[in-house]
């Protein structure tokens, strides 16, 4: 199953993940960093997509 990891040094808070995927993504810490809230909804929205759309390439996706 693919799973989307955010690497939380790099994450800048710029929402456009949660934008793309409400169902995997949500910010917390005050919007500071995103959080996967729900790996396995990456079966039914593009999370490579959502790593495309970040910024700072914070979002990798992991085989597993
Ligand atoms: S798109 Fe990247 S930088 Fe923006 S909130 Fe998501 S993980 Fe963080």
């Amino acid at each position: 199953m693919k799973k989307p990891v955010v690497d939380y040094d790099l994450c800048i808070g710029c929402g456009s993940c949660v934008e793309l995927c409400p169902e995997v993504f949500e910010l917390r810490e005050d919007g500071a960093k995103a959080f996967v809230i729900a790996e396995d909804k990456c079966n039914t929205c593009d999370c490579e997509e959502a790593a495309g759309v970040c910024p700072v390439e914070a979002i990798s996706i992991s085989e597993q």
